[in-house]
């Protein structure tokens, strides 16, 4: 790995009480350039611009793709990742699909872990804080030409991240626009598929909704995700949530959920969930919660639910009786080292790797 310390470092002005998630850059990145059939050397140097044309090919045709995953830092200051084998292994799933040269595990784990150790003053502690890290993967190669790029580039960059706290919001169930489709990229996270979902989330916005659960592309009757967030539903006691598949996200947010449902007794379905199921759920009383789940605020609460010009309200349960808070719950503890890990999930980023 080449090592090139900011000269310049910005930690100094960082204030972990006040600051904008999405838009404060801890002060070092990773890269790494494919060139010639291979992956170069794996760079740690200061955050910045690196330089590119409008004919990039990534900009242009599409070959881009990330990832989204924290690391948190528990009271006695000791850093942990949470299940990153998880996200290489999805990276590589999404290239592959792309059509993106693979990336090593050396590149992904070993820059994550410099990048985050270099970098671990940035790392806000306390309730709800976190380093949000975004490793990204994108055609490089300057020429206009529509077909597989040559040239790409491997990043990761970080910004911190504060509270989980979002106010339940209201969604529209997707009666006309798709996410995916059955042999599509909508299993990876391809970077085209959060541009292909603004417009119908803004024409929903219009309508007074937060957000969209996307059903299926063929006949709108099944549930599939909810945003870019997983999501399940609660009838009487028992949690649903759609297999994953071609058209569904493996979110590791999800099959963490499920793993400590199970683990807990929570009856759990993985299968189909049908609009018009979930519908009668609501008319006879039945429906407790519908809820999202994905890294960025791990879970997104529904107040209401908006269906062929119709709004129906979910049920207000208090903490103790929400099976979506007790998850939540279940999972940070664990994420940040306050409970323990029956399965294993923690990764401490162990100190001063960057340098060795
Ligand atoms: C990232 C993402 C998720 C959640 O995945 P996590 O691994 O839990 O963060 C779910 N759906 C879509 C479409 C996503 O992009």
């Amino acid at each position: 790995m080449i090592i090139q310390k900011s000269t310049n470092p910005r930690i100094s002005t960082f204030d972990p009480q006040n600051f904008s998630f999405g838009t404060t850059f801890i002060d070092h990145m990773i890269i790494c350039e494919y060139e010639n059939g291979k992956w170069g050397e794996i760079q740690l140097i200061p955050y910045g611009p690196i330089g590119f044309t409008p004919a990039m090919m990534g900009v242009n045709y599409g070959q881009a793709c990330f990832e989204g995953m924290k690391a948190y830092k528990d009271a006695d200051g000791q850093v942990f990742l949470f299940r990153p084998e998880k996200n290489f292994e999805r990276i590589n799933k999404s290239a592959k699909r792309l059509a993106i040269p693979e990336i090593s595990e050396e590149m992904f784990m070993g820059g994550l872990k410099a990048l985050v150790d270099i970098d671990r003053e940035w790392i806000p502690q306390g309730e709800g804080m976190s380093l949000y890290i975004r490793p990204v993967l994108f055609a490089t190669e300057e020429a206009l030409k529509a077909r597989i790029a040559s040239k790409f580039m491997f990043a990761i960059v970080a910004t911190p991240a504060n509270s989980y706290y979002t106010a339940p919001v209201s969604v529209k169930i997707s009666d006309h626009y798709s996410r995916a489709a059955n042999g599509g990229v909508g299993a990876t996270k391809a970077a085209g598929n959060y541009g292909a979902s603004f417009y119908p989330t803004q024409m929903a916005m219009e309508e007074g909704y937060d957000q969209i659960i996307w059903t299926d592309d063929c006949s709108h009757e099944y549930f599939e995700e909810s945003g870019t967030m997983n999501v399940f539903v609660r009838i009487n006691d028992t949690i649903y949530t759609p297999k994953t598949s071609d058209k569904i996200l493996d979110g590791v947010t999800r099959d963490s959920f499920l793993k400590i449902a199970r683990r807990k007794g929570i009856d759990v379905v993985v299968g189909n969930v049908k609009v018009s199921d979930v519908i009668d759920a609501q008319r006879n009383g039945t429906l407790k919660e519908v809820w999202g789940v994905g890294t960025a605020v791990v879970t997104s609460i529904f107040a209401g639910l908006g269906y062929q010009g119709e709004h129906l309200e979910l049920p207000q349960l208090s903490d103790e009786e929400s099976f979506a808070v007790q998850l939540k719950n279940d999972l940070l503890n664990i994420q940040t080292n306050r409970a323990e890990d029956p399965f294993g999930w923690r990764v401490l980023v162990e100190e001063n790797i960057y340098s060795a």
